[in-house]
């Protein structure tokens, strides 16, 4: 049995209608998707919770290679300076 909890999201829009505070958005666990309605005008959305995880990915990959483009220094450590 899969529940869906379907809730408003606070100052969305939506695109057909014009109407705010009016989407309702829900997922679709089997379809992995991201399902968006208007409960005014009727306008359906879906979007894909695969591709957000992915973007999620790149990412970290991202900040992975930008930290390998700062230079590494050596680790200066004289016992003596420590008090
Ligand atoms: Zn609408």
């Amino acid at each position: 049995m899969i529940i869906v909890i379907k809730r408003f999201i606070a100052g969305a829009v939506c695109p057909k209608c014009g109407n705010s505070d009016s989407i309702k958005a829900f997922r679709d666990e089997e379809k992995s998707l991201m399902l968006r309605e208007c409960v005014d005008c009727g306008f359906e959305d879906a979007l894909s919770t695969i591709v957000n995880q992915t973007s999620e990915l790149d990412t970290r990959v991202n900040i992975k290679e930008s930290h390998k483009d700062v230079p590494s220094e050596p680790i200066k450590f004289d016992p003596n300076s420590i008090s």
